[in-house]
């Protein structure tokens, strides 16, 4: 199964895009978590993105078409991906399905993950991982059960992304309304598209999205 998912800065795509994967045994392709790392890790890549993530903006479309592009030829991509992050752009878009088809691959279903801008903005400011596994916290919505330690790996240290501040928040919304949602309405026209409330608990929304994925499970 090979999918988009779209939805604007904490609509719970990263979240949901874990809980699929492990449903439907296919890989998780953020290109935040790698624009990230290649800022982590120092590269001119990174250097250059970085400064964009910063300022809520989006970096250039051949930087990251290229990045995702030799992403999916990577081995752990033959049973399916999730593409979360990507396209976030209508050039973005129409380079996707030039490589998938000289990949000869195709797209399954484009899962549009629905939510309203001011929830958002209190959503994502008070969001933290675990630095250790990745887990995904919130100061107001899901504490660890024990204060201060990761209820997965015990790990007692935490991260909060540098773009994850009210006034970066809006930039990153106002980009995805002009420069993203349109992309709802390319894929609409091929009849990818399933819309989901994301604006429910995590447990509801990820009922609905493994409903609206049934027709793709795989039968062993
Ligand atoms: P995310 O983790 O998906 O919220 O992405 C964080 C930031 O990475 C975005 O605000 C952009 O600056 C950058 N980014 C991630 N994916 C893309 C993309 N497909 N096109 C352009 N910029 C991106």
């Amino acid at each position: 199964m090979n999918l988009v998912l779209l939805g604007a800065p904490g609509a719970g795509k990263g979240t949901q895009a874990k809980r699929i994967e492990e449903a439907f045994d296919v890989v998780q392709l953020s290109t935040g978590d790698m624009l990230r790392a290649e800022a982590g890790s120092g590269s001119d890549i990174g250097q250059q993105a970085d400064t964009l993530m910063k300022a809520g903006k989006l970096v250039p479309d051949e930087m990251i078409i290229r990045l995702i592009d030799a992403r999916l030829d990577r081995p752990d991509c033959r049973n399916g991906f999730i593409l979360d992050g990507f396209p976030r752009t209508l050039p973005q878009a129409s380079a996707l399905d030039g490589m998938l088809t000289a990949k000869g691959l195709k797209l399954d279903v484009v899962l549009s993950i629905e939510v309203d801008d001011d929830a958002m903005v209190e959503r994502i400011s008070g969001r933290y991982t675990c630095a250790s596994c990745g887990e995904g916290y919130h100061d107001s919505f899901k504490k660890p059960t024990v204060e201060g330690v990761c209820d997965v790996c015990g790990h007692t240290r935490f991260t909060r992304r540098a773009d994850d501040n009210a006034d970066t928040v809006r930039h990153r919304l106002k980009a995805y309304h002009t420069q993203t949602e349109p992309i709802i309405a390319y894929y609409e026209g091929s009849g990818l598209v399933r819309r989901i409330d994301g604006m429910l608990g995590i447990d509801a929304v990820t009922a609905s999205v493994m409903a609206a994925l049934q027709a793709y499970a795989r039968v062993d």
